[in-house]
């Protein structure tokens, strides 16, 4: 049984040597109450996602301590070294470019070539990344669709229940999320309004943009292009094809000569999120004539996995 226990010293180390196991933590940040996990693990990120029960895979925010460690993870350009030079640490997210060899969960970013980082200002969770010295994933500690929780008496059981330790720091000093901004070359574009006002923004990096269907689908828009593999895929595949490499699931797969990676061997959902987007990728680079993907399950994260398979499928 999971109860918040003050953040002190001892907590903390006590937190960090979870996140570290690859378990859960429920830390407090300058913004709202966070499920963390190690970025770096599948497993802990595929957990993240179980538990907030997301019906697809939106990308996390990543926490790190400042712009050194941002820069093993991001490439880190003119312009976002300047806001982060102003604003962290605190409530600013900026997407960029990832480095290919950063230590990285692929599900974190969901599939996507771009990461996004904020250095927290809140003293316990820049002393866990420490800590750790791992990069966080962190989304708010609430279900999704509900309430962000910025009082630990607004953290939802369920994520609780996830958790090995939750850390009690009282509530949540600016209560609402990061400002996420993202760029291209000649924009900076406004992905989320937050915590940090757009004009303090603008003072230092001039006018923002914003992605033109922003408004229509509340998503961070065209920066956000959905992860598709170049190889087509065919969905819901009982008997694979020659030529064909077959992403299998669960114990019962069909006899066939080909390539075969199976998400999960015994069923387990969350093990086969944590595989996804890593085993697409592994078999992509492998130039099949096309991936066939056994049936997932709708069920946990079977919908999340499905979402995301069905809108790669349907880019070709
Ligand atoms: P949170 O649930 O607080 O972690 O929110 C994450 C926010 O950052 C969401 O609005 C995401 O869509 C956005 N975000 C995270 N990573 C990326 C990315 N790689 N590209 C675009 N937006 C991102
Ligand atoms: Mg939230």
């Amino acid at each position: 049984m999971t109860i918040f226990t003050a953040a002190n010293s001892r907590t903390i180390i006590e937190a960090a040597q979870a996140l570290r196991a690859g378990q859960l933590v429920i830390m407090p940040t300058e913004t709202v109450y966070g499920l963390a996990g190690d970025a770096g693990s599948n497993d802990a990120v595929a957990r993240i996602f179980a538990a907030k029960k997301r019906p697809s895979f939106n990308p996390l925010i990543v926490h790190v301590s400042g712009l050194p460690m941002a820069e093993r993870y991001a490439e880190i350009g003119e312009r976002a070294a300047s806001l982060i030079a102003r604003f962290w640490p605190g409530p600013l997210t900026l997407v960029l470019p990832k480095l290919i060899a950063a230590p990285l969960s692929p599900l974190v970013s969901a599939g996507l070539s771009t990461v996004a980082l904020r250095a927290p200002a809140h003293p316990v969770a820049h002393a866990l990344i420490e800590a750790t010295d791992l990069a966080l994933a962190a989304p708010s500690a609430n279900l999704s669709g509900q309430l962000s929780a910025t009082r630990p008496e607004h953290v939802s059981p369920d994520l609780i229940a996830a958790a090995t330790l939750c850390l009690d720091s009282g509530s949540c000093s600016l209560g609402i999320e990061s400002t996420v901004l993202g760029f291209s070359e000649n924009d900076v574009f406004l992905l989320r309004p937050g915590a940090l006002a757009r004009a303090d923004i603008e003072a230092v990096c001039g006018e923002l943009s914003v992605p033109a269907d922003n408004a229509v689908t509340g998503s961070p828009g065209r920066l956000l292009a959905h992860y598709a593999p170049h190889t087509p895929l065919r969905l819901n595949v009982k008997a694979p094809q020659r030529g064909e490499a077959l992403l299998a699931f669960g114990a019962r797969t069909p006899t066939f000569e080909g390539r075969v990676l199976n998400l999960s061997a015994r069923g387990d959902l969350v093990e086969a999120a944590a595989n996804l987007f890593s085993f697409l990728a592994e078999l992509d680079r492998e130039g099949h004539e096309r991936i066939a993907v056994m049936p997932i399950p709708q069920e946990g994260l079977g919908e999340a996995i499905n979402d995301r398979l069905t809108r790669a499928a349907r880019m070709f």
